[in-house]
């Protein structure tokens, strides 16, 4: 059938054959730096998403705004199944202002498309709307800023799976410490456990770690089960 060749040719793109293994995880530091600004989150939760697009657009809730070129509220569908969360916008996201639209990004693309999904039909955000500089990982007082956003941006899609791309979106999302290896390939949930989570590898890291893909196919497979489910 096409579909199924379709779909194999999507999984040869990502690589699922690939077995060279190398390195491990980027683990860098997050230097503090001081929180700003009054506090103008107090009605988030009763906005629609147009004001909360608009709201993200002028944020300047922590020290990211500074160094931004523009926000990155997210692309797809604000009704959609499938919520993928990563962790911030990088350079290219920051310019563009569309989330994972990097190398990573088309290869989250085609993660996606090996599931039948695509950007359109999903919705595609990060914890952070803001891009650290250089980079770096986000301070846990710029997630604790922005976490009223993302927690909007779910009470209004209303999505049955969330999809926590990484080890950072993982561990912020679920206030968990654990390795990626571990929070992977199991059901976890949000909301006092109304909505599903499943937690995968970040694109970026397998570009440098092909032989996971293997396992991130297992984990959207998951997701993709748990969605069934529910229908
Ligand atoms: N990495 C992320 O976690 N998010 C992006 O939007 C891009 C790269
Ligand atoms: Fe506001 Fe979030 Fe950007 Fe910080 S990262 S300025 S809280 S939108």
């Amino acid at each position: 059938m096409t579909a199924d060749a379709n779909r194999l040719a999507y999984l040869e793109a990502m690589g699922i054959d690939v077995w060279r293994e190398r390195g491990a995880e980027d683990a860098s530091d997050s230097p503090q730096t001081p929180e700003q600004g009054p506090d103008t989150t107090s009605d988030i939760p009763l906005l629609n998403w147009v004001d909360l697009q608009q709201r993200v657009a002028g944020c300047k809730s922590c020290g990211l705004h500074e160094t931004r070129t523009q926000t990155v509220f997210g692309v797809g569908d604000p009704n959609a199944d499938w919520l993928i969360i990563g962790e911030a916008p990088g350079q290219q996201e920051d310019r563009r202002g569309e989330p994972f639209v990097g190398r990573a990004g088309q290869l989250l693309d085609q993660m996606l498309l090996a599931v039948g999904l695509d950007r359109q039909s999903v919705f595609i955000a990060n914890v952070l709307k803001c891009r650290p500089p250089n980079n770096r990982d986000p301070a846990k007082h710029e997630a604790e800023a922005c976490r009223h956003y993302l927690e909007r941006q779910i009470e209004l899609i209303k999505p049955k799976i969330v999809v926590a791309v990484g080890r950072i979106a993982a561990q912020l999302l679920l206030a968990s410490d654990a390795p990626l290896g571990r929070l992977r390939g199991r059901q976890h949930t949000l909301k006092d456990g109304a909505l599903p989570l499943v937690v995968t590898y970040h694109p970026a890291y397998l570009l440098r770690s092909p032989s996971q893909k293997a396992k991130a196919w297992q984990d959207l497979c998951l997701a993709r089960k748990i969605v069934a489910e529910q229908r």
